[in-house]
C-alpha cells in the first residue's frame, strides 16, 4: 500500500518537475532577457508548495500560460532633438494578464530599457497588483530613451510621440499607464494631453499620476515611499521594533526614494544616505530632505550638489558602495540587482535588522539568500512597494465617480492595505511551509487570486 509519505514525495518530485520544465521554457522562448529569467525563477520557486499542495493548477498548465504576456507590443518613437536632428528611440507595452482587471502598470523612460526588462516588470506587476486586492491586471511600458540632460521641449516631443503611438492600445478599461523611472508628472501631464487630443474626449481615467488639477489623486507622489515604509512599520512591529531611534539607508533620491525618507523621518528614523546614478552621499547628522526635494524635485540636478549646501556630508562616486555604511533599516529604492551577495553580506555583517524593497527586484537571488538565510526581515518588493500602484487603483476610483477624497483619507486607505498585504503574505508563507519568509508569501498570495480568475475564465 502507497503511504502518505510517499504520496507526499511523489507530489513533489511532479511540481518540481513541472517548475523546471517551464522554467525551460522560458529560457528558450526568451533568450538573453536575464532579468525576465530572474524575476520568473523567484517566483516558479516559491510556488512549488502550491504545486504540491493542488496539482490541479498543474493539469492546466496555469504557469506556462501565466508567463507567456498576453500581448507584446514594441513600436518606433521617433521624434526631432533640439539641434533638429531626427532622433529614433523604441517604445514597449507588455500586457501582461488582465484576469483581474484592465492592465495596470508604469512607463519607464531609461536607455537600459529592452523587452526583457520590461517583461520583468510586467511579469512582477501581475503578482504585485494582485496582491493590492484592487481590481488591476499587469502591465508595463517604456522606452530605451534617456532623459536625463534633455530640455523641456525635447521631453514634450519624445512623449508626445510615445503616445501617438501608444494611445491605440491603451483605456481606462483596457490598460492604464502611469509613471516609473525616468517618468513622473511632467511626462504623464505630456502623455495625457496627447492622448486627449487624439481621442477627442477626457477620459481621465487612461493614465495614473496624473497632477491634482486635472484628476490625479491627493497621495499618489507620496505614495510608494509612504506605503514601503508602511510594510516594513509592520514587519518590524511583529520583531516588537520600529522605526523610532534607527538609522536608515536609503537608495536613489527619485520619487520612491524621497518619499521613503519622508515617512521614514516622521516615525522618528535618522536617513543617513541616499543616492542618484553617479552616486551616493552621507550625511552623519541626517538628511536635509528639503534639500534633497529641491535639488531633485525642482532643479533636476545631481545629487552631488548636495555637499555643497551641507559641509558635513560626504559625496562618494558609484552606487554600490552605500550598503556599506552601518544602519538598522535599509530601503533599497533605485533600481533592479543594486544590492547583490557581496553587498547584502555587507549589510547583514554591519547588523541590519530590515530590508524594504522600494525599487522593482532591486536584490540579486543571492542577496534574498543571505538576507533570508541570516533572519534579516526582508520585505520584498512586489508586496513593499505595491502602495504606488494601489492608489493608481485608488486615483482610478476617484476618477470614476468624478470626485476625489483627501489626502488623509487616500493615505488612511493606503495604510490599510499595506497592513493587509502584510498579513497575507505571512498568512500565505505559513499556510505553505514557509513561515517569516514573504518572497514565498508574496509570490503565493499573489498568485492564487490571478490563478483562479484564470482558471474560472475558461483556457485564456
Ligand atoms: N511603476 C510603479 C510600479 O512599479 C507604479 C505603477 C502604477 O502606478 O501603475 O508599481
Amino acid at each position: 500500500m502507497t503511504t502518505l509519505h510517499e504520496v507526499k514525495d511523489a507530489n513533489s518530485k511532479i511540481a518540481k518537475e513541472y517548475v523546471n520544465e517551464v522554467f525551460e521554457t522560458v529560457i528558450a522562448r526568451n533568450p538573453f532577457e536575464s532579468e525576465f529569467h530572474q524575476a520568473a525563477k523567484e517566483i516558479f520557486d516559491s510556488l512549488i508548495p502550491v504545486f504540491i499542495k493542488h496539482p490541479h493548477y498543474i493539469d492546466q498548465n496555469i504557469l506556462e500560460r501565466m508567463v507567456e504576456p498576453e500581448r507584446v507590443i514594441s513600436f518606433r518613437v521617433p521624434w526631432i532633438d533640439d539641434q533638429g536632428k531626427v532622433q529614433v528611440n523604441r517604445g514597449f507595452r507588455v500586457q501582461f494578464n488582465s484576469a483581474i482587471g484592465p492592465y495596470k502598470g508604469g512607463v519607464r523612460f531609461h536607455p537600459s530599457v529592452n523587452a526583457g526588462i520590461i517583461k520583468f516588470l510586467g511579469f512582477e506587476q501581475i503578482f504585485k497588483n494582485s496582491l493590492t486586492g484592487l481590481p488591476i491586471g499587469g502591465g508595463k511600458g517604456g522606452a530605451d530613451f534617456d532623459p536625463k540632460g534633455k530640455s523641456d521641449g525635447e521631453i514634450m516631443r519624445f512623449t508626445q510621440s510615445f503616445m501617438t503611438e501608444l494611445y491605440r492600445y491603451i483605456g481606462p478599461d483596457i490598460d492604464v499607464p502611469a509613471g516609473d523611472i525616468g517618468v513622473g508628472a511632467r511626462e504623464i501631464g505630456f502623455m495625457y494631453g496627447q492622448y486627449k487630443r487624439i481621442r477627442g474626449g477626457f477620459e481621465a481615467g487612461v493614465l495614473t499620476g496624473k497632477g491634482l488639477g486635472y484628476g490625479g489623486s491627493l497621495a499618489r507622489t507620496e505614495a510608494t515611499g509612504y506605503g514601503t515604509v508602511y510594510f516594513v512599520e509592520e514587519m518590524l512591529k511583529d520583531r516588537g521594533q520600529s522605526f523610532k531611534g534607527s538609522t536608515v539607508v536609503v537608495s536613489g533620491s527619485g520619487n520612491v526614494s524621497i518619499y521613503a525618507m519622508e515617512k521614514a523621518m516622521q516615525l522618528g528614523a535618522k536617513v543617513v544616505a541616499c543616492s542618484d546614478s553617479n552616486g551616493y552621499i552621507y550625511d552623519q547628522n541626517g538628511i536635509n530632505l528639503d534639500t534633497v526635494k529641491r535639488l531633485k524635485e525642482v532643479e533636476r540636478k545631481r545629487i552631488k550638489e548636495y555637499v555643497a549646501e551641507h559641509p558635513g556630508a560626504l559625496y562618494f562616486e558609484g552606487c554600490s558602495g552605500i550598503w556599506s555604511i552601518p544602519c538598522d533599516i535599509a530601503l533599497p529604492c533605485a533600481t533592479q540587482n543594486e544590492i547583490d551577495e557581496a553587498a547584502a553580506k555587507i549589510l547583514v555583517a554591519n547588523g541590519v535588522i530590515a530590508v524594504g524593497e522600494g525599487a522593482n527586484m532591486p536584490s540579486t537571488l543571492d542577496a534574498i539568500d543571505v538576507f533570508l538565510k541570516n533572519k534579516v526581515l526582508f520585505g520584498p518588493a512586489k508586496a513593499a512597494n505595491a502602495g504606488g500602484v494601489a492608489v493608481s487603483a485608488l486615483e482610478m476610483s476617484q476618477n470614476s465617480m468624478r470626485l476625489s477624497w483627501t489626502f488623509d483619507e487616500v493615505d488612511a486607505k493606503l495604510h490599510k492595505i499595506m497592513e493587509n498585504i502584510y498579513r497575507n503574505c505571512v498568512k500565505a508563507a505559513d499556510e505553505y511551509g514557509h513561515p517569516g519568509n514573504l518572497v514565498v508569501g508574496a509570490n503565493i498570495a499573489g498568485f492564487l487570486r490571478v490563478a483562479d480568475a484564470m482558471i474560472v475564465q475558461g483556457v485564456i
